[in-house]
């Protein structure tokens, strides 16, 4: 018999049901009672799911209040000093402390740091871990959810972080390296496994994703000394890689006893023969990840089950597992919610529910059972649409993206001649001052807004109010004497969102959220068809804009790789052509704004880093699409046309080489939380174009006082030339209000003035 198993799935409920639940916890408005009821609820709908669709490897212990790396630092007893002190806590409070930091009467602590959990949009909180690092087991966790599906008759698979994962991910308090503390926290693992076996566990799932990552040998060594240990302790090791390929990695595993062996063969099918030839050679299982964990598309089945057949007749069925690619918590949870998709696009569709059902299906089929004939034929007619319909495939895209040049992706002149033209045709004084884009969505702007969509209010009413919004911030930005002006982006929820929905191609759920962090989850759009630009996005509002003011009012776009990232992509063409696409829309776009009268033009790109292949060898091959898709949707404009571009949640030493091939002629950038030093790889670079590094933390809700920024330029200046210098905060402004906007940038119009007189009389 083939089995199937699932990794994981999404906590948050269908209809986002844990963050409410968790909110509420934390405003006082449910107990700590009647939270832990709703998790049990949670829990159970997920466990009944996967009876239900007849999953045999069942996942438990994947739930969790905030993360799942959080609740491993609290199962392995994992918490920094800070939080030790803060007494009379409950544990649930103490979690909900280091994921949040605390201020209360206990006392007044710093959230643990939040990261990218590989390359998702899901971030975890990263464990800080010391030389001396003592741990001790809390099972309690693992345990009770093993014991509380088992009352509901379900026997579940406890998954848990390896230990050597955890440790790569976790960061040193006091530089030295969490690896050597393996033989610290091993015991605590093998204690659990022990503990989990007497208690009935047959199996117990250990996620092991950094196997996919560029791994030194000291890694490769607590690999090697950690699972022989693991095995001897407890069930059978299910060891779980996900998000890429094995590769060399797969040689460390050579000769560990393992039950099985998950392989992701979505993201790297190249993997099955030598993950197949690992598995004979070592008598594991291997469990074949074909149904997509990461996006929504609907499965293949015909392939999946030829794939498994090929596997099954090489190991025997008796060794093979059918499987998602990763963990489902990436997958919206359920499509049965959608009311608003339409039948076409819904049909090409799967989300986690669905794909446990894909899984299930294959597995079946190929056990013989009955009745599954019909989820193949329905899943080959989706094939069959989507390969042809007329949505998805259009032949005036095709015939643009093959008549892209090289001339399309450089600018008519370089840098320091255009910067010429643009000084002549800005006249802009020294040091210029600019913000990022947004200007405070008040509560009022979302009022408007709701009102709007509820029909409460007519589009006229609406638009009225969104001119009035743009008035008052030209004004506003005059009055405060700032050089380059913006609109506000009031008619924005957000910046992906915007262009999104006036792009053909792309598509929006109405419960497709997805976690993103703690209770933020998201509901990234849909990029399911070639796309194009029917009309004019943005040439109204920053028309509007412009004939209000004598200054230049800057053009804001959102650059394609960041549309790119932040959407479920389409997986029946390469990433680097859908960002083409998106890319032309933009090109267009640009060319539209520069006929409006707009002279400078702002392509934000904040998730171009977040793109970075897991594996540094595919570091360049990225990086080269990355860039030349920025520089398809930037480089049409006249050299008089000043480029802006905008990065920040990341730092950007590492890719400046690809930041300054972008070619923009100026770039803002987040740099006052690391104090300048980001400035350090752009001067060793020599960057040749504009920048502005943030002066300002807009993350925060404090007033920077004008010397503290005119500090920061003063740094900014012992790297970069004067003439390159712009003046401006880390990013845009809309979570603030106006009470904090207008003296923050007061201070820093003033920090700026000081510096230009300072400029003028040379000492
Ligand atoms: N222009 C956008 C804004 O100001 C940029 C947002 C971002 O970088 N994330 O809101
Ligand atoms: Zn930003």
């Amino acid at each position: 018999m083939i089995r199937s198993l699932s990794l994981g799935y999404p906590r948050i409920g269908p209809k986002r049901e844990l963050k409410r639940a968790v909110e509420r916890y934390w405003r006082g408005r449910l107990s700590a009672d009647e939270l832990q009821a709703k998790a049990a609820e949670l829990r159970r709908y997920v466990w009944e799911s996967h009876r239900d669709a007849g999953i045999d490897l069942i996942p438990s212990n994947d739930f969790t209040f905030y993360d799942q790396v959080l609740a491993t630092s609290e199962m392995v007893g994992a918490v920094p000093e800070r939080f030790k002190r803060l007494e009379g806590l409950s544990q649930l409070d103490g979690f909900f402390a280091m994921a949040r930091g605390y201020q209360g009467p206990q006392g007044d602590v710093h959230a643990c740091e939040l990261t990218k959990w590989f390359d998702t949009n899901y971030h975890y909180v990263v464990p800080e871990l010391s030389r001396n690092q003592e741990f001790a087991l809390d099972a309690a966790k693992p345990r009770s959810e093993f014991a509380e599906a088992l009352a509901l008759g379900i026997k579940t698979t406890p998954v848990l972080i390896g230990p050597v994962t955890y440790l790569l991910l976790s960061k040193s308090v006091d530089d030295s390296n969490p690896l050597g503390l393996l033989d610290r926290l091993l015991p605590v693992y093998e204690e659990l496994l022990g503990k989990l076996a007497r208690d009935g566990a047959e199996h117990v799932q250990l996620n092991e994703p950094a196997l996919v990552t560029d791994l030194d040998p000291d890694a490769a060594a607590a690999f090697r000394s950690a699972y022989p240990r693991l095995a001897a302790a407890g069930p059978g090791i299910v060891l779980t890689t996900y998000f890429g390929a094995l590769n060399e990695n797969l040689a460390i595993l050579d000769g560990l006893p393992l039950e099985t062996l998950h392989v992701d063969l979505v993201r790297a099918p190249e993997q099955l023969e030598p993950a197949l030839a690992a598995a004979r050679a070592n008598d594991w299982s291997l469990s074949l990840g074909l149904v997509d964990g990461r996006n929504v598309w609907r499965a293949d089945l015909d392939r999946v089950r030829a794939t498994a057949r090929a596997a099954a007749a090489e190991l025997g069925a008796g060794k093979v597992l059918i499987a998602p690619s990763c963990s489902l918590m990436h997958s919206p949870v359920d499509l049965d919610n959608e009311t608003d998709l339409d039948d076409e696009l819904r049909q090409w569709l799967s989300f986690a529910k669905q794909k446990l059902g894909e899984i299930a299906a294959v597995a079946g089929s190929m056990n013989e059972q009955p009745g599954h004939e019909e989820s193949f034929e329905s899943a080959r007619a989706a094939q069959r649409s989507r390969t042809t319909s007329e949505r998805i495939h259009n032949a005036a895209v095709a015939e643009r993206l093959a008549g892209i040049t090289e001339e399309m992706i450089s600018r008519h002149s370089p840098y320091l001649e255009r910067a010429v033209s643009q000084r002549d045709h800005l006249n802009l004084r020294p040091l210029p001052t600019t913000t990022i884009g947004s200007f405070p969505q008040s509560a009022e702007v979302r009022r408007e807004r709701q009102a709007y969509r509820r029909g409460r209010q007519t589009l006229e009413q609406y638009e009225d109010f969104l001119r009035a919004e743009i008035a008052r911030t030209i004004k506003a930005q005059e009055d405060l004497d700032i050089d380059v002006l913006v609109h506000g982006e009031f008619e924005r929820t957000d910046m992906v969102e915007y262009f999104g929905e006036q792009l053909e191609g792309i598509a929006f759920t109405g419960n497709g959220w997805v976690q993103s962090y703690g209770t933020r989850c998201v509901r990234p759009p849909l990029i399911f068809g070639d796309v194009w630009r029917p009309e004019p996005m943005t040439t109204r509002w920053s028309e509007y804009a412009q004939s209000l003011t004598d200054r230049p009012v800057k053009g804001m776009l959102t650059a394609p790789v960041t549309i790119l990232m932040w959407s479920f992509v389409r997986d029946d063409q390469p990433r680097e052509r859908t960002c083409q696409q998106l890319a032309l829309a933009l090109r267009d776009e640009v060319a539209d704004l520069e006929a409006a009268g707009i002279s400078i033009i702002q392509l934000d790109e904040p998730a171009i880093r977040e793109g970075l292949p897991l594996r540094e060898s595919e570091h360049a091959e990225y990086l080269r699409w990355a860039v030349e898709c920025f520089r398809l949707s930037s480089c049409g404009a006249a050299d008089s046309t000043q480029i802006h571009t905008h990065m920040c949640y990341s730092e950007f030493n590492d890719i400046i080489e690809a930041i300054a091939a972008l070619d923009a002629d100026v770039i803002s950038i987040e740099a006052s939380r690391s104090n300048m030093e980001l400035l350090e790889s752009f001067v060793e670079f020599d960057y040749p174009n504009e920048i502005g590094p943030g002066v300002y933390d807009i993350h925060s809700p404090r007033i920077p006082s004008t010397e503290e920024m005119e500090r920061h330029l003063q740094a900014a200046l012992e790297h970069l030339r004067p003439e390159q210098l712009w003046v401006n905060p880390d990013c845009g402004l809309k979570t603030r209000s106006w009470e904090e906007v207008e003296p923050a940038l007061r201070n820093m119009v003033a920090a700026t003035e000081r510096l230009r007189q300072l400029q003028a009389t040379p000492a």
